[in-house]
């Protein structure tokens, strides 16, 4: 099943020197258990494209929808669209902003903000949610004992928290070595195919280019579709 569905999405921005077209009418379905990467040089619209599907922004045309429903279209209330990005979308970023004084699985675990549940369950839901990743020996370490790589994938474990259906990067990789990058993007892979997450990753990482199922080209705000052979 579809879970993200991009259709004739624009974002438009007055600039000094006229409209600004940062986005300018983009389609693209991504499938339950796909990985799609986004590439394209700086200033082709990829952030823009991850604000409109995250729901942090609203479009200036066109629709985002979810699994099935449509969420977001011009005029959508932003302060509607919180609890739908809460429930929907996990997000990584470049940096793994992991909070200094918690362990990794208190990380992981809070993330989900369940006032209501007593914290040892969700602490094992943090831990099992490690586990699936390799990384239970580093559940209890504090994110200044582990290494970027390991932060960072502690990072992918937060954005799983709530079991979400789709889960978008920017630039996860671009602060790590190859090696430990690879290990990063090879575990969205893994979600991907084990979980059945869509997962959308921004990046100018070719080296792992080839962990992706499709590949997609954003160039002055729109689409060109490359397949992988
Ligand atoms: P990328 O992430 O690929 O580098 P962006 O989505 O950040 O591209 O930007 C696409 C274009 O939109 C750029 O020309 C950028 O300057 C412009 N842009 C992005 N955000 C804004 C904004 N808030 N106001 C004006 N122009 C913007
Ligand atoms: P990775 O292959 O996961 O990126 P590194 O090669 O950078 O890991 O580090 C090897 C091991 O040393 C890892 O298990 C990491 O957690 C640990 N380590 C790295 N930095 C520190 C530190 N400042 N204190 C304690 N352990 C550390």
């Amino acid at each position: 099943p579809v879970i993200l569905s991009a259709r004739g999405l624009a974002r438009h921005y007055a600039g000094p020197a006229g409209l600004v077209r940062a986005l300018d009418g983009i389609s693209l379905d991504i499938q339950a258990g796909e990985l799609v990467g986004i590439f394209g040089p700086s200033g082709s619209g990829k952030s823009t494209f991850l604000m409109l599907a995250g729901l942090l922004e609203t479009p200036s045309a066109g629709e985002v929808w979810l699994a099935g429903e449509r969420v977001s279209q011009p005029g959508t209330d932003l302060d509607r669209l919180r609890e739908v990005r809460r429930q929907k979308i996990g997000f990584v970023f470049q940096k793994a902003n992991l909070i200094p004084f918690l362990t990794a699985a208190e990380n992981v675990a809070l993330s989900l903000e369940l006032v209501d549940v007593a914290p040892a369950p969700v602490l094992a839901h943090g831990c099992r949610l490690l586990a699936a990743l390799d990384l239970s020996h580093r559940a209890d370490s504090l994110p200044a004992r582990l290494s970027g790589g390991e932060q960072q994938r502690v990072a992918v474990a937060r954005a799983l928290a709530n079991s979400p259906p789709l889960i978008l990067a920017d630039e996860p990789t671009a602060a790590l070595d190859s090696v430990r990058g690879r290990q990063v993007m090879q575990l969205f892979r893994r979600i991907a195919a084990s979980r059945g997450t869509a997962v959308a990753v921004v990046t100018h990482d070719t080296r792992s280019a080839d962990l992706f199922d499709r590949r997609v080209h954003l160039e002055d705000g729109r689409l060109a579709t490359r397949r992988q052979e």
